[in-house]
């Protein structure tokens, strides 16, 4: 019989990647858990689970620096690098989930310019304050400014 080989695509090998290392070491559930700890959206893709493994990665590491008695850690950290590195060998490269808003710190938005075209020469421009007159920075000429309204959207 000849069957066409079937050649898995990056994308099949990775999750297969990740399968294994959650039966063997759990590693899924440990992303998984870290994203809900931080209120940041469950990872969906290998990309999101590359990020979530190299930066657990590092924070074993920076643990090991401070703290090299702790025997358990070393073959961990192995396994997440040994990890990361088949996964970017596949091509996937790290995603950062986007930053939960901090719910205590507040932005104000700001109006930051008025933008006008200068009926004479098309000159798109914007100016900083509302004043009674503009002048293109164009041509030079300059316009009386029509009654203007906010627009809130
Ligand atoms: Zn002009």
């Amino acid at each position: 019989m000849n069957t066409p080989p079937v050649t898995p695509t990056p994308e099949t090998l990775a999750w297969a990647i990740l399968t294994e290392a959650e039966a063997t070491d759990a590693i899924k559930s440990m992303v998984e858990e870290r994203a809900g700890c931080g209120n940041l959206p469950t990872p969906d893709s290998i990309n999101d689970y590359l990020f979530w493994i190299e930066d657990e990665a590092e924070i074993q590491e920076a643990q090991l620096e401070t703290s090299p008695d702790e025997t358990d850690r070393p073959p961990h950290l192995v396994l997440l690098r040994e990890l990361a590195g088949r996964l970017r060998d596949l091509g996937f490269t790290p995603d950062a989930p986007p930053q939960a808003a901090d719910e205590g710190e507040k932005v104000k938005l700001a109006v930051a310019a008025y933008a006008w075209l200068c009926p004479k020469c098309n000159k798109y421009q914007r100016v900083i304050e509302v004043t009674l007159t503009v002048m293109c920075v164009a041509c030079g000429k300059s316009f009386s400014v029509a009654d203007h309204h906010h627009v809130y959207g």
